[in-house]
C-alpha cells in the first residue's frame, strides 16, 4: 500500500527554509527512561528529549522573514505603539471587527469578555466545551452547556461540518432558562475538543438568526477560524470560487465579537485579543484589560509581537499556505487510514486523532489506553503526542468517580510551517509500529493526580 502510484498530483510546501534547528535523536533505552521519569506523562518530558514535537500546534508556529523583520520595526512605546494600529487595521481588514483590545494570549480575552459579560446563573450555550474558555465562563458564575451537534461525538461519522451547533438544543435552553439568562452565545470555528472539526457558514448564519429573534448576542472562538473558512471553501456549496479572505470575513459578520489566540492561526508564538463591535463593550474591555494585562494599546504585548501578528493575519489567508497546511494533517491522517489505523474522521484541521479505544482493546478504559499509547509512540521513535481521553476528562465533581468519555484519543497535533512531510512519514511509520505491536501493550496505573486540569502534571507506573 505504501508505494501505491499517486492517484494525484503532489503539493509542496509554499516556503523553502532559511533558518535551521537542529533536532535530537536519541536511543530507544535513552527514551524508555526519559518517559519512565516523566510519569509517563508526554507533558513532564523535557522538550530536549523530543525528536518530533507533535504535543500542541499552540504558539509553535515558524515565523516568516517578513514577520521577523517586522519584529525589529517593534515600537516598543508604553502607549500608541504603531504597532497596534498596524494590528488593528489588519483586525479590521481580515476579521472586519470595530474595536481591538490586544491580551497576552487568548485566556486573557475569553477572562475579560467573560467578567464584563456574564452574571451568577448566566447560562453560556456552545459548540462543546474548551478548557479555558469554560474556567472562564464558570468562574464569571456562569454555566456552559453544550448545543454541539451528536455527531461530533462519534468518531466514526464522516459529516463535514461536525462542529455545527444543534439549532433545536440551542432553541429548547432559549426556552427553559429564557434569553435574559444568555449573555451570548459562544461559537468556536474548528472544533479544538471535537478533533478539528469545522462548522458551515449556513449553520453560521442560522445561529444569528436566532441570536436576533431573542435579542442574544454571539460571540466567534476565532482561535482557527481561518483554517474553517479554508474548509468551507473546499466542502460547502456555493464557496468554491470565493476567497478565503472573503469566507472569513463572511463568518466573523454573524458575530458580535470574537475572542481569539494568536498562537494558532497568526502563524506566532504569543499573543491573542479580543475583538467587539459595541462601543460600550469595547469601553468596558479597554478599561478592564488596564488592570489584567496592560494598557489598551498593548495589553501584555511587545510591540514587536503585535507586529508579527499583523503580518501573520496577511500571510494566514494566502491559500497556498492553508492547502499545505491543512493538506499536511491530511496527508499524515490518510496514511494511517490507508494502513487500516483507526483514526477520527474526516481529517481535522490541526491534528489527526488516533482512536486509542479500539487500537489498545485489551485495555480497559481504567488503565489509560490513550495515555499508555502517547508514551509508547514516544518509546518507538520519540515522536511527543498527547493524551484526550480518561485523564484529561477528569473525576466527576459529585461522585468523585473517573468521568468515562465516549472519546479516548491520542491527539497528533501539526504545528504551522514546523515540519516537512518526511518528518510526517516517520511520524506515520512509528504509529504503525506500535499498532502492530500493540498486543504486548499493557495499561498503566495513576500513582499521582493532581486537583485541577489533572492531565497535565498526572504520573503513572507501568502495570
Ligand atoms: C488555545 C485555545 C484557546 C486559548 O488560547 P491561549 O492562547 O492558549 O490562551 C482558546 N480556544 C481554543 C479553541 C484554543 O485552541
Amino acid at each position: 500500500m505504501a508505494h501505491m502510484k499517486p492517484t494525484r498530483r503532489s503539493w509542496a510546501e509554499p516556503f523553502k527554509i532559511k533558518v535551521v534547528e537542529p533536532l535530537t535523536t536519541t536511543t530507544r533505552q535513552y527514551r524508555a527512561k526519559a518517559i519512565k521519569a516523566a510519569g509517563y506523562n508526554t507533558f513532564l518530558l523535557r522538550s530536549e528529549d523530543v525528536y518530533i514535537d507533535l504535543l500542541t500546534d499552540s504558539g509553535t508556529n515558524a515565523m516568516s522573514d517578513y514577520q521577523w523583520a517586522g519584529m525589529m520595526l517593534g515600537d516598543e512605546a508604553y502607549a500608541g505603539s504603531k504597532n497596534f494600529y498596524n494590528l488593528e487595521t489588519n483586525m479590521r481588514k481580515y476579521y472586519g471587527y470595530q474595536f481591538l483590545v490586544p491580551t497576552h494570549q487568548g485566556r486573557g480575552a475569553e477572562h475579560i469578555i467573560s467578567q464584563i459579560m456574564i452574571k451568577p446563573g448566566d447560562f453560556i450555550p456552545g459548540n462543546m466545551y474548551f478548557t479555558t474558555t469554560r474556567e472562564h465562563q464558570e468562574r464569571a458564575g456562569g454555566t456552559f452547556v453544550d448545543v454541539i451537534i451528536d455527531a461530533a461525538h462519534d468518531p466514526e461519522s464522516v459529516y463535514p461540518f461536525k462542529g455545527n451547533v444543534h439549532l433545536q438544543k440551542l432553541e429548547e435552553l432559549i426556552r427553559k432558562v429564557g434569553a435574559k439568562r444568555i449573555p451570548y452565545i459562544s461559537v468556536a470555528a474548528t472544533v479544538n475538543m471535537a478533533g478539528g472539526q469545522p462548522i458551515s457558514m449556513e449553520n453560521m448564519r442560522e445561529v444569528r438568526r436566532l441570536a436576533n429573534k431573542h435579542g442574544i448576542k454571539v460571540i466567534l472562538d476565532a482561535t482557527r477560524a481561518v483554517e474553517n473558512a479554508y474548509f468551507i471553501k473546499i466542502r460547502e456549496k456555493g464557496y468554491a470560487r470565493k476567497s478565503v479572505a472573503a469566507i472569513l470575513k463572511e463568518l466573523c459578520s454573524y458575530t458580535d465579537g470574537a475572542t481569539m489566540s494568536g498562537k494558532k492561526d497568526l502563524l506566532v508564538n504569543i499573543g491573542g485579543f479580543l475583538a467587539v463591535n459595541d462601543e460600550k463593550l469595547y469601553d468596558e474591555a479597554r478599561n478592564m484589560v488596564v488592570v489584567f494585562e496592560g494598557l489598551h494599546t498593548y495589553g501584555g504585548l511587545a510591540g514587536r509581537d503585535m507586529e508579527a501578528m499583523a503580518r501573520g493575519m496577511e500571510e494566514m489567508v494566502k491559500e497556498d499556505y492553508l492547502r499545505s497546511r491543512i493538506g499536511q494533517v491530511e496527508y499524515l491522517g490518510q496514511k494511517l487510514l490507508d494502513w487500516g489505523i483507526p483514526i477520527v474522521q474526516p481529517i481535522g484541521g490541526h491534528a489527526v486523532f488516533l482512536d486509542a479505544k479500539k487500537i489498545l482493546k485489551h485495555i480497559p478504559q481504567d488503565k489509560f489506553p490513550a495515555q499508555t499509547l502517547a508514551a509508547e509512540i514516544y518509546i518507538d521513535s520519540g515522536v511527543r503526542t498527547m493524551e484526550r481521553g480518561i485523564v484529561s476528562a477528569g473525576r466527576d465533581s459529585k461522585t468523585g468517580a473517573h468521568r468515562h468519555p465516549k472519546l479516548e484519543l491520542v491527539r497528533v497535533t501539526i504545528p504551522r510551517r514546523v515540519y516537512t512531510q518526511a518528518h510526517m512519514d516517520v511520524t506515520a511509520e512509528s504509529i504503525l509500529s506500535v499498532y502492530e505491536d500493540r498486543k504486548r501493550i499493557k495499561g498503566l496505573n495513576m500513582v499521582y493526580e493532581p486537583k485541577h486540569l489533572r492531565f497535565f502534571q498526572a504520573r503513572f507506573d507501568k502495570l
